[in-house]
């Protein structure tokens, strides 16, 4: 398959420069857009075939449900049974990076939720993500646009190391602003969610719109054996660089000392701006300072594709402390290291 390419400022993409990925996507083909969260590869969710092609070119279980994405709040009275907890969400969040799990309506066919009687809806902020919803007129499918088990891409070249000849057109709108994905929550009752997956939406703004916030155990936690997750998709393995990566926890001085003594055994770190002047520079990836979240979640995924380029057998990096956005970071590092953590100061 040739895919199309196709370049547009992300801040005012023109409509005839979408145009054309608009007409693939209301004919059934895939295209991959940048939204404010990581870049998504789009399918028309009321059509099984679309998603069909997304599951394969992702090489994602079919058991795996996709978030549709909706040009406005309100569009969802067409797919999901929405209620007055929906819309004081959409007051405060959307356009922006929250997904809300909600009962389905007949529209979006099973395909697309991996069989579950639920759908996941979300309404992006990113301009080009919404222009190109509002040209389709269509909720578009969109899971992140890398192959399964890869970290999200956050810039087109990363879509294109994944995906080029797998979709058929991708869009390049520059770096995603957020670099993490959205915030997952599912409604479950007048007053009450639970949150599935931590994003740039925290837990504590969700409770200050909802009296009743739950965190779901497999946020943090590990699945037990046989358990099945409400979000389908936290029992895959995920994010994860080609290398093992194990995160390391404990005071600042142990796991600079810890970071240092396995970088001369040949391994990278992925380090905190103020950490790497005590290391080795050439086998070391920088994500921001450690106090700023912001640009370590923008920085994460790249940071963890870039550990493939590097020599070295495994990857060591900070774990990230749970509080507020921190806890989006903690959540999609202790996955890509399949919840391996070491404590330097109690070795
Ligand atoms: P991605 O599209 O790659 O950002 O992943 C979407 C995540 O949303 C996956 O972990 C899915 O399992 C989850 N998800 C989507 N739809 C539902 C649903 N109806 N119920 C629970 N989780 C969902
Ligand atoms: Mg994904």
């Amino acid at each position: 398959m040739k895919t199309l390419l196709i370049k547009v400022d992300p801040e005012n993409p023109s409509a005839e420069a979408l145009a054309e990925a608009a007409e693939i996507l209301k004919a059934g083909g895939t295209v991959v857009f940048p939204t404010e969260t990581v870049y998504g590869l789009g399918g028309d969710a009321t059509h099984s075939e679309s998603a069909e092609k997304i599951y394969a070119a992702k090489g994602r279980p079919s058991d795996n449900p996709l978030i549709i994405h909706i040009a406005r709040p309100e569009d969802a009275e067409a797919y999901a049974v929405t209620g007055k907890l929906y819309y004081r969400l959409a007051r405060h969040f959307m356009p922006g990076p929250l997904t809300v799990i909600l009962p389905k309506k007949d529209t979006i066919p099973l395909t697309v939720t991996g069989g579950l009687d639920s759908v996941a809806v979300r309404c992006p902020a990113h301009p080009v993500a919404l222009k190109l919803l509002e040209l389709t007129g269509l909720p578009v499918a969109a899971p992140s646009a890398n192959i399964s088990g890869k970290p999200s891409p956050t810039c087109a070249a990363h879509v294109i190391e994944d995906l080029d000849c797998r979709v058929d057109c991708i869009i390049d709108g520059g770096e995603a602003d957020f670099g993490v994905e959205s915030t997952i929550v599912k409604i479950t009752g007048e007053d009450s969610l639970v949150l599935l997956r931590p994003g740039t939406v925290t837990y504590d703004a969700l409770c200050c719109v909802c009296a009743d916030v739950t965190v779901s155990d497999n946020v943090i936690n590990k699945l037990k054996e046989n358990e099945r997750p409400i979000c389908p998709g936290s029992k895959y393995r995920h994010y994860a660089p080609d290398k093992p990566l194990t995160l390391v926890g404990g005071s600042d001085e142990a796991r600079i000392a810890f970071f240092a003594e396995r970088q001369k055994e040949g391994a990278v770190i992925i380090c905190y701006d103020e950490q790497a002047a005590k290391l080795m520079p050439d086998s070391v990836i920088t994500i921001g300072a450690g106090d700023d979240l912001e640009a370590q979640g923008h920085r994460l995924f790249a940071a963890l594709r870039e550990c493939n380029s590097l020599e070295g057998k495994c990857v060591f990096a900070n774990l990230p402390s749970t509080d507020g956005f921190g806890l989006a970071l903690y959540n999609r590092l202790i996955r890509a290291a399949a919840h391996t953590v070491v404590y330097p100061d109690q070795i």
